[in-house]
């Protein structure tokens, strides 16, 4: 069994991590959060006080963090990853970033003797907690297949993607769909009850046709018909609105950077936005429902 450093133990590095310890590993695990560290402590992780406890003598590293910013000051810092990792151990940033950030990620790594990959998620903190998730992973081949073996317990799928960064590029195109098949599925949830049908018998009808997607099978925004909803919950957050407009806003800029319209997108990440201006940045990201049924106060 192996030794893991884990950095990033919040909605989804929590639960990832536990089901590395679930199968037989053992998991030393850093977070600036103390409520954070507390819950992985009771999951089994081991606890420490700094990235340079985590990553000693590990076999492999993963982090999971926020955004391009968090990655590149826990693997570049005076404290970071790469000051004080062994070059023996395998390196996985798991956290969905921009493209930019993680070339200049693989380039560091590199230049200090690491092997190195880019490995973002799909499948929310419920494909976390069950270890279903989707791992596509970029970087050098043999890195590639030996963050797959780490990876599996985590895992439904692990799909390598090809070079460095293409983990994350394919991440910003799924989740650029995933936001605006939310934002459709808010429009067609709202606009069904207000035409007098019952929230549970559309939602029957949306999910084995043409309008289902992976956003209403597992957030959808109505309260009291899929049990993983943060609907359920007053949008206590599973992703939060912040993450989401983040990652919209990679998929606007990478398209900037390539000449592609993202008309639609552009007008959902405007939704986010708004959102996130009128005090809900932390709240989960279905939480655009409000926007449509008018109960947002802006
Ligand atoms: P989160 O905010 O719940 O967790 C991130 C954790 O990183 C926090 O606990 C925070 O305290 C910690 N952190 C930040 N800076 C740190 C530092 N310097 N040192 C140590 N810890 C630090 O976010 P999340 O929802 O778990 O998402 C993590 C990443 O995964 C994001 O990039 C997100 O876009 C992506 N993602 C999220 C979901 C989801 O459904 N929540 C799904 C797929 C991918």
């Amino acid at each position: 069994m192996a030794a893991v450093g884990w950095i990033g133990l919040g909605n989804m590095g929590g639960y990832m991590s536990a089901n590395l310890v679930a199968a037989g590993h053992t998991v030393r695990g850093y977070d600036l959060n103390p409520a954070a560290v507390a819950a992985a402590g009771e999951r089994g992780v081991e606890t420490v006080d700094s990235i340079a406890d985590a990553v000693a003598g590990a076999d492999v590293v993963f982090t999971m963090l926020p955004k391009g910013e968090h990655s590149r000051s826990v693997y570049l810092g005076e404290d970071g990853v790469l000051a004080h990792a062994d070059t023996g151990t395998l390196l996985v940033d798991s956290s969905t970033i921009d493209v930019e950030s993680a070339q200049a990620l693989h380039d560091a790594a590199a230049a200090a003797g690491f092997r190195f990959v880019d490995a973002p998620v799909s499948g929310g903190i419920s494909g976390a907690e069950a270890g279903t998730l989707t791992f596509m992973v970029g970087g050098e081949p043999g890195p590639v297949q030996e963050a797959a073996a780490f990876i599996e317990p985590m895992a439904g799928n692990v799909i390598p993607t090809g070079g460095a960064t293409t983990g994350q590029a394919a991440k910003i195109c799924n989740n650029l769909m995933l936001f605006i098949n939310l934002a459709a599925t808010s429009e067609g949830a709202v606009l069904a009850d207000r035409l007098g049908l019952d929230k549970q018998v559309f939602w029957d009808i949306a999910s084995v046709s043409s309008g289902d997607s992976w956003a209403l099978r597992t957030w959808y925004p109505m309260p009291g018909v899929v049990a993983s909803a943060a609907s359920n919950n007053d949008f206590a957050p599973t992703f939060t609105a912040e993450l989401a407009n983040k990652d919209i806003n990679l998929a606007i800029a990478a398209a900037r950077d390539t000449g592609t319209p993202l008309e639609i997108g552009e007008h959902v990440q405007q939704l986010f936005q708004r959102l996130v201006d009128a005090g809900h940045a932390g709240k989960d990201c279905s939480m655009i429902v409000s926007l449509v049924d008018g109960s947002l106060a802006e």
